[in-house]
C-alpha cells in the first residue's frame, strides 16, 4: 500500500473530481434492489434496468415471485445471463423472506448472507443502497481500482473491504462506493485505464503513463 498521506491526497482529488455519484440500478424499494442486484451478476446495470422494468410491473413483491414457476421467471430474465440459477435463487429468497422475515428484507449482514444467492456483496449493497447502514461492497471495478492505487493490497474482495473501512469514515462509505464504481467504469477502466487524463496520475503506483 501507498503512505497514507498519499492515500488521502487520492481520496481528496478524486472526491473533488466525482463529487456525487448515484446508484445506477433501478428500484424502488429494498425487495426490488435486492432482485435487481441479484441479477446483475456478470451482467450491466444497463440491461439489469431493461429486464426490470418489464419484470417489475408484472411482479413487485416477495409474494409474486415465490408464486413463480422458475422456467417462467427464467424466460423473463434470460436476457441477464446466468438465469437459471437467478431465477430459482430469486423465488428462493423470496419464500424465504415470506417464512421467515414477515415478507421484508432483512437489514442485518448475517439474516441478508443467508439468502440464497446473496453474498457478502449483494448483502453490503442492500445494507448501504436501501437502508443507508455503513456498509462498503467490493465489486469488480472497486476492487480493481483500490488496489491499483495502492489503497489496498488485499487479495480478495473482503480484505479490501476491511482496508476501505478503515480509511473511509463509515458516514462516507456509500458515496465512496459509487464513487470509486463511476472512476473504474469511466477512467480507471479494466482493458484500457485513461491514465492520462486521470485526476490522480501523480500519486497513483500503476499508472501507465504520464
Ligand atoms: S493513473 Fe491509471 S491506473 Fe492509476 S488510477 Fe488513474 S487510470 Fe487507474
Amino acid at each position: 500500500m501507498i503512505p497514507k498521506n498519499n492515500q488521502k491526497t487520492i481520496l481528496k482529488l478524486l472526491a473533488g473530481h466525482i463529487p456525487t455519484a448515484n446508484p445506477t440500478l433501478h428500484y424502488s424499494n429494498p425487495f426490488e434492489l435486492l432482485v435487481a442486484v441479484m441479477l446483475s451478476a456478470q451482467c450491466t446495470d444497463r440491461r439489469v434496468n431493461i429486464i426490470t422494468a418489464r419484470l417489475f410491473t408484472q411482479y413487485r413483491t416477495p409474494r409474486d415471485f415465490a408464486a413463480l414457476e422458475q422456467k417462467n421467471l427464467a424466460e423473463e430474465i434470460r436476457d441477464c445471463g446466468l438465469y437459471r440459477n437467478k431465477s430459482r435463487h430469486i423465488i428462493e429468497t423470496s419464500r424465504i423472506l415470506l417464512d421467515k422475515f414477515g415478507g421484508l428484507v432483512p437489514h442485518n449482514l448475517e439474516d441478508l448472507e443467508s439468502l440464497p444467492g446473496v453474498g457478502r456483496k449483494t448483502a453490503n449493497v442492500v445494507l448501504s443502497v436501501a437502508f443507508g447502514i455503513p456498509a462498503f461492497p467490493v465489486d469488480t471495478h472497486i476492487f480493481r481500482v483500490t488496489r491499483r492505487l495502492g489503497l489496498s493490497n488485499g487479495k480478495n474482495p473482503l480484505l479490501v473491504e476491511q482496508d476501505l473501512t478503515r480509511l473511509i469514515p463509515p458516514s462516507e462509505l456509500g458515496i465512496w462506493h459509487h464513487r470509486l464504481i463511476h472512476f473504474g467504469r469511466s477512467t480507471c477502466t479494466a482493458r484500457k485505464p485513461d491514465c492520462d487524463n486521470c485526476v490522480v496520475r501523480l500519486y497513483c503506483p500503476s499508472r501507465i503513463s504520464l
